[in-house]
């Protein structure tokens, strides 16, 4: 048998959106850069776990890169201040096509619970083209692993055309 070896509870958990058969059919991995661009860092201690041996989000064809070069994927946390508008274009124009940028939590959406300091721009959106939000305060590492497969399978289907 040649499908991956997947913990049978974390798959139970994921439920319907991990769709084992569809990102094996598309065959795609993707490389993800992670940006903070303000955060608390409580979104980064959820992310982290991704990569423990329970949630081992590389059994999916996901994996972190240190550079925005490298990457298909930048997964931006927090507000974005006003400290980090610039460094984050300049990270989204150093990636290179085709990318995606994945809003992480509430204070990525909108700016959260820092939204109307001065030192806020606002959400992700404010700053750079996001294609998929992951909800939660922080979203935990179930729903950003449902969040990063929805987006592998759309960006296999784009590739293939299908
Ligand atoms: Fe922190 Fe919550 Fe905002 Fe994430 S969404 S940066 S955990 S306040």
């Amino acid at each position: 048998d040649k499908a991956p070896k997947v913990d049978p509870l974390a798959v139970e958990e994921l439920g319907e959106a991990v769709k084992f058969a569809a990102y094996r059919r598309l065959g795609r991995s993707l490389s993800i850069r992670q940006v903070d661009a303000g955060s608390c860092n409580g979104c980064e201690l959820e992310i982290n776990a991704l990569s423990n041996p329970y949630y081992d989000l590389e059994r999916f064809g996901l994996h972190f890169v240190a550079s925005p070069r490298h990457a298909d994927v930048l997964l931006v946390t927090g507000p974005v201040t006003r400290n980090m508008a610039e460094a984050l274009e300049r990270t989204y124009a150093a990636t290179p096509e085709p990318k995606w940028v994945v809003a992480c939590g509430d204070c990525a959406r909108d700016g959260g619970c820092f939204a109307g300091s001065y030192a806020i721009v606002g959400g992700v959106a404010a700053v750079l083209p996001v294609d998929l939000h992951i909800p939660g305060c922080p979203p935990n590492p179930t729903a950003l692993l449902q969040g990063l497969l929805a987006l592998i399978e759309r960006a296999g289907t784009a590739r293939s055309g299908i």
